[in-house]
């Protein structure tokens, strides 16, 4: 009792060839078992930060962490608001009239490709939309995820 059966192997033992199997205990294989899942949770933490890449040549543009909002209207539909962007050229400052109201805003696109992929908020003129200073907009159709 207590003991776990692995599977059946051909094995030659002094006195000849068996087919044996190994016994192990159960308390054991439990922690074995245990640890393995234990090191598969570390090595999948390890990987690193979920990454948006450019559609058109795969630059990283953003980090998932960075997302503040997902339910922005981008030009072509769904766009992400992101805190940080990275590898991107921030094109002239305009004004620019939009659905929130006016703000001052600078395109943004892919500093590999040259891709355009969104654009940042320089400036919201309205106090209830200074939280998007300094932040980036990604249109979703322009991003993809990179390997998660
Ligand atoms: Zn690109």
């Amino acid at each position: 009792m207590n003991v776990v059966v692995g599977p059946k192997i051909g094995r030659k033992l002094i006195t000849g060839s068996y087919v044996v199997a190994d016994v192990m205990c159960s308390e054991d294989l439990v922690g074995a078992i245990d640890h393995a899942l234990k090191v598969f949770d570390k090595m999948a933490h390890s990987i690193g930060p979920r990454l948006y890449s450019c559609c058109n040549c795969r630059n990283h543009v953003g980090l998932h962490d960075d997302i503040i909002s997902k339910a922005f209207q981008g030009r072509t539909g769904r766009a992400f608001l992101f805190s940080h962007a990275m590898n991107i050229v921030v094109g002239p400052k305009e004004d620019r009239h939009l659905l929130t109201g006016l703000h001052t805003v600078a395109d943004i696109s892919c500093a590999d490709c040259n891709e355009p992929l969104g654009w940042k908020y320089e400036r919201a003129y309205e106090t209830s939309q200074k939280y998007k200073e300094g932040k980036f907009i990604f249109e979703k159709a322009k991003i993809v995820k990179e390997d998660w």
